[in-house]
């Protein structure tokens, strides 16, 4: 095989809690992940000559060792001893700096595709130790689905699909930066925590209304704080019948999910009518084949 063209699939939390701040600075966390479809493209190619050869349509997201798709790249080149070089191109679609994994999800993309274009047979789990020098979410992406993510994001419990329902998506027009919400969130002193065993018992059970009743985001103690957009955005979603609107990740992406396609369309329409969101997607949850 020369060449492999594959999707790297956002996610969005659907309950995001923190235990902690360690003494190392890093955060424990216990999240509820779900992939949705709304997906990044990378072509990998094969080629004779040594060096990754990285191109993308966004301008302004350097191709050079500061993007983890080149980092992964450079990572499996190492590794395994990868003979010549790889061409890769990049088209983004998924919103940067948004709390959706964006740049994690295409690196978990360069992990499975280039085992599969180098026919390794690495196991998940091993790729999954190598994913997490890339970054804590990672390893989650290189599995996608629906799972339980504990520690700084490398432990991983899979689930069960969570039942199907239409995700509108809307990233507002400012960038937030993960470390900037971490650095400003008293993880020691939060009142209050998200009953994250009550949402895997949900989807365990099947029980969609049972997930949405326990849906809840401690980072937006912080952004949603700076932000009023983003409750604006949550506002209308409610408005047009969202079962529930939440932040998802570090944000600023505001997502909600509807039993009806209308009520999410007219939700989107408004968002954008009210510019408080260029980038509005109707979607729904991403199961990949298992
Ligand atoms: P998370 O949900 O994991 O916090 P995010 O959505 O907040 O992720 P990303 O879109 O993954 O953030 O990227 C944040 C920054 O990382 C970008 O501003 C960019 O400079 C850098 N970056 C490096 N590689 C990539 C990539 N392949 N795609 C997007 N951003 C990348």
């Amino acid at each position: 095989m020369n060449r492999l063209e594959l999707n790297a699939y956002a996610k969005v939390n659907l309950g995001l809690d923190v235990l902690r701040r360690r003494e190392d600075g890093y955060h424990e966390l216990r999240m509820i992940m779900q992939t949705v479809d709304l997906f990044d493209t990378l072509t990998l190619e094969k080629k004779e000559e040594a060096g990754i050869e990285m191109t993308c349509n966004i301008e302004g997201l350097p191709c050079d060792e500061r993007n983890l798709v080149y980092k992964s790249a450079k990572l499996m080149f190492e590794e395994y001893k990868l003979p010549g070089g790889i061409r890769i191109h990049l088209e983004k679609r998924i919103p940067m700096a948004a709390g959706m994994a964006g740049g994690s999800t295409d690196a978990a993309a360069v992990f499975n595709g280039m085992n599969e274009l180098y026919e390794l047979g690495v196991t998940k789990e091993r790729l999954c130790e190598l994913g997490v020098k890339i970054g804590a979410d990672v390893p989650y992406c290189i599995v996608g689905g629906t799972a339980l993510s504990e520690g700084i994001g490398e432990v991983l419990t899979m689930l069960p699909n969570v039942p199907d329902c239409v995700v509108l998506i809307a990233k507002p027009d400012f960038d937030v930066s993960t470390k900037y919400v971490f650095e400003n969130l008293h993880a020691n002193s939060l009142t209050y925590h998200p009953d994250i065993d009550a949402m895997a018992e949900a989807i365990r059970a099947g029980d969609l209304q049972g997930v949405v009743k326990v849906m809840d985001n401690v980072l937006e103690t912080v952004t949603e704080t700076k932000y009023t957009e983003i409750t604006e955005i949550k506002n209308v979603m409610k408005e047009h019948n969202a079962m529930r609107a939440m932040m998802s990740g570090s944000g600023p992406t505001v997502f909600g999910l509807y039993k009806s396609e209308e009520d999410a369309k007219g939700a989107a329409e408004e968002i954008k009518k009210r510019n408080l969101a260029k980038q509005v997607f109707v979607s729904s949850f991403y199961h990949p084949i298992k």
